[in-house]
């Protein structure tokens, strides 16, 4: 009589171990890495190109994306598995346009939630934002520079994050044969454009999250200015056919310098 009654419970852990050994190697997963290039199009009264530079060919949107597409390609030959908040260089992340934060209004605060809520849905490792910068006043201002958000529980972390990314970026475009600086890091609160509203005083896609405005992200994340649209000499290195790989080859061996050199956990 014992082993009638014994035989369904062997049957069940016959099939329960196999799927649980199954289930063990799945948990040895590649590191995910959201990219997101700044800015895009949609909405064509809205000005979501960013920055250009001065003849009007360059535009921040388009080459943020070249670049994240690039760095996409990279990172995943060396073994990441990485995503884009965008899907093609004329479309901003919100699209189809929807009011993501629910707060009646389609916007461009929906636009950076549209990134940061993608970066959230797809279990990033991490979140580095790319952009080019403009200094209308100073052409003189050249080189790479990096913000992190010091208001999230893995400042540190993001801080680590955007400090190895300025370097590896402006280390990777002057081994490209382009000379050219990096500037250091900065937290968010700290750039000078003036932010949107007084109350929050950080990059929506870097900052915390704020009721029917901003969901935040929940991994350390930078954003990182690649070069200046506004300086002739970024300008005319970017004109060059080894820049922007080289600026995606900053961007993908700095993510894998962040994570010590693994591509799993
Ligand atoms: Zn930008």
């Amino acid at each position: 009589m014992r082993y009638p009654r014994l035989l369904p419970l062997l049957l069940l852990l016959g099939v329960l171990l196999p799927a649980h050994a199954q289930a063990r190697a799945h948990h040895v997963r590649h590191l995910i890495v959201v990219l997101d290039p700044g800015h895009g199009g949609g909405d064509p009264n809205e000005k979501y190109v960013g920055a250009v530079d001065a003849s009007g060919t360059l535009v921040e949107a388009h080459l943020t994306f070249l670049v994240a597409t690039r760095a996409a390609k990279d990172l995943r030959s060396m073994g990441y598995t990485v995503f884009l908040t965008r899907k093609s260089v004329n479309l901003q992340a919100n699209y189809p346009l929807r009011d993501l934060n629910r707060d009646g209004t389609i916007d461009q605060l929906d636009d950076y939630d549209a990134r940061t809520l993608f970066a959230n849905r797809h279990h990033a490792d991490v979140f580095v934002s790319i952009h080019f910068d403009g200094a209308a006043g100073d052409p003189s201002m050249h080189g790479t520079h990096g913000y992190y958000c010091p208001n999230r529980p893995f400042w540190k972390k993001s801080k680590r994050l955007a400090s190895i990314l300025t370097a590896s970026v402006s280390k990777s475009l002057t081994a490209s044969g382009y000379a050219s600086p990096n500037n250091g890091i900065g937290t968010d609160v700290a750039d000078r454009v003036p932010q949107r509203f007084a109350d929050y005083p950080w990059f929506f896609v870097l900052g915390p999250s704020w009721k029917k405005r901003i969901t935040g992200t929940a991994m350390p994340g930078a954003l990182i200015e690649s070069l200046y649209l506004s300086s002739p000499r970024d300008v005319t290195a970017l004109r060059r056919p080894a820049t922007i790989p080289a600026l995606a080859r900053g961007y993908a061996q700095g993510i894998r310098a962040y994570f010590g050199g693994k591509t799993t956990r």
